[in-house]
């Protein structure tokens, strides 16, 4: 019994009053209104992700070329194993997000949506456009589908792609609400060790074009974690019931496997031997970070003592253009343009 509908395409007879319409399950024609938004947080929104336009090749990898070669055998396997993971998540976020979008009816978030898949994809494209530079054809291949073979990288793939897939199977609320979680946290935990990774390459010296491109890709995944937190805080207004104590729980403990998932990937993929970055500011940082993910959507944190940012110096790095990158500040403040993009090389 589904207690969510599939948007409907062409609607002669939807709604258009702004008060009538829903996040879920409602009757919406598809226009793209500017001037009646319900959502009023759309419109920063918008104007952020159209500002954040970068272009991959823009960003020099010269330097990158030269370093790969004399990375240290660990920091080359992390770099290798760490771009397959993120360039598995990328290109399954660009896939699913058609799925969310076809049960959400408000049209304003469906074109956030939108613009988020369309940045994914650029994600995509600014991994196969790093290693298409730094590597060998059999090498870009071997790293592209390194998931498949690497038994602790499949387990990782296979949590988020399952959860993906268990909505598709079965589009219900609580199953929608799971999906939304789930991208969320992909957003704002899975990612995030990776970034930790290349912005510690570049303070040593190193790969500072990877981190340029990581620093672009950070960017926007902080809107999309604005975008996400917001439609789960408008969810929680309009369809207060699905939100049971049981539902809370669960999306807790969502968070827990996927902060502890997070940290069992960086201690394999990093572990102790780069120099910098060490088990246990991994932990930290990651606990830190899914404590805060928790309670800027209204539920309790997990972990007692992790309040502080063990690793400031990541959001130093990740803030090199005065581009602010905390979501919970994302105001119109500071755009690269593409020219700027170039400049800052
Ligand atoms: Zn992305
Ligand atoms: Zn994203």
């Amino acid at each position: 019994m589904l207690d969510i509908n599939r948007k409907p395409l062409f609607n002669e007879f939807g709604d258009i009053e702004t008060s009538k319409k829903r996040m879920i399950n409602g009757n919406t024609t598809n226009l793209n209104d500017f001037n009646n938004m319900k959502y009023t947080w759309v419109s920063d929104w918008y104007r952020q992700g159209m500002n954040n336009f970068w272009i991959p090749e823009e960003i020099n990898l010269a330097q990158d070329l030269k370093d790969y070669k004399r990375l240290t055998d660990d920091e080359r396997t992390a770099y290798d194993k760490i771009l397959s993971f993120l360039i598995f998540l990328d290109s399954i976020q660009t896939a699913n997000l058609g799925n969310i979008n076809n049960y959400i009816t408000a049209s304003e978030v469906n074109l956030c949506l939108t613009i988020q898949a369309f940045q994914e994809a650029v994600h995509s494209q600014s991994y196969s456009y790093m290693l298409d530079t730094i590597c060998s054809p059999e090498k870009r291949n071997e790293i592209l589908y390194q998931w498949k073979d690497d038994k602790i990288l499949l387990e990782r793939n296979k949590f988020i792609g399952e959860l993906y897939n268990s909505f598709l199977e079965s589009p219900t609320k609580e199953n929608l609400l799971k999906t939304i979680m789930a991208n969320y946290i992909l957003e704002g935990i899975y990612f995030y060790s990776g970034f930790m990774f290349f912005y510690n390459l570049e303070r040593n010296g190193k790969m500072p074009g990877s981190a340029q491109e990581i620093r672009y890709i950070n960017r926007d995944e902080n809107t999309h974690l604005w975008l996400f937190r917001s439609i789960i805080k408008e969810l929680q207004l309009e369809e207060p019931e699905i939100f049971t104590d049981k539902l809370k729980n669960d999306l807790r403990d969502m968070m827990r496997i996927g902060v502890e998932h997070e940290i069992a990937w960086g201690h394999y993929v990093i572990g102790d031997n780069i120099s910098g970055i060490n088990k246990k500011l991994i932990e930290d940082y990651i606990k830190y970070l899914g404590n805060m993910r928790l309670t800027s959507i209204g539920l309790d944190k997990l972990y007692e003592g992790y309040d502080e940012n063990p690793a400031e110096w990541v959001d130093r790095q990740a803030n090199a253009n005065s581009v602010k990158t905390d979501f919970f500040e994302a105001k119109s403040t500071a755009y690269a343009k593409a020219a700027t993009l170039v400049d800052d090389l």
